[in-house]
């Protein structure tokens, strides 16, 4: 626990490590030790694709902005087990897009920027056995999609 504050503490001056802060906390659920558990994201590793959470719900009223209290038990899991919750539905184009992990080497479909952590996914592809072609059109960074949500 000591060895991890350190490491934390180093992070938030910005020698990172791959991982970052995400710009807002994303409620969602994962499995923890193979518990279905609540746990709200914090940060991101793009090197790494895990995602550091914290368990429950938002700790505090406070929260977000300002950091989640040092207490709080935090874990690593790998980014694509994590499922945000309340799930986010954008319509584009007369299909459903769902807000969801992505992971780093899929681009935005139409701005082309990977790296995104989270993106908006359409309904339309297959769950699983999507490949990383079909990913590339389906797939829109948070800001693309809600742009042409709005259109
Ligand atoms: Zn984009």
């Amino acid at each position: 626990m000591r060895r991890w504050l350190r490491s934390h503490d180093q992070a938030e001056q910005g020698r990172t490590d791959g991982w970052q802060s995400l710009p807002k906390p994303v409620p969602g659920h994962s499995t923890i030790d193979g518990v279905p558990v609540a746990v709200v994201a914090v940060r991101r590793n793009s090197q790494t694709g895990e995602l550091e959470v914290v368990r429950g719900h938002h700790p505090t009223p406070e929260w977000p902005g300002t950091p989640p209290p040092r207490s709080v038990q935090r874990h690593v899991l790998p980014a694509l087990s994590f499922i945000p919750h309340p799930r986010r539905e954008l319509s584009i184009g007369g299909q459903r897009w769902f807000y969801s992990t992505v992971s780093n080497a899929v681009r935005c479909a139409n701005c082309g920027k990977d790296d995104n952590g989270f993106g908006f996914v359409s309904s339309e592809v297959p769950n699983g056995d999507a490949d990383q072609s079909a990913l590339a059109h389906s797939t829109l960074c948070e800001r693309c999609a809600e742009a042409r949500a709005r259109v």
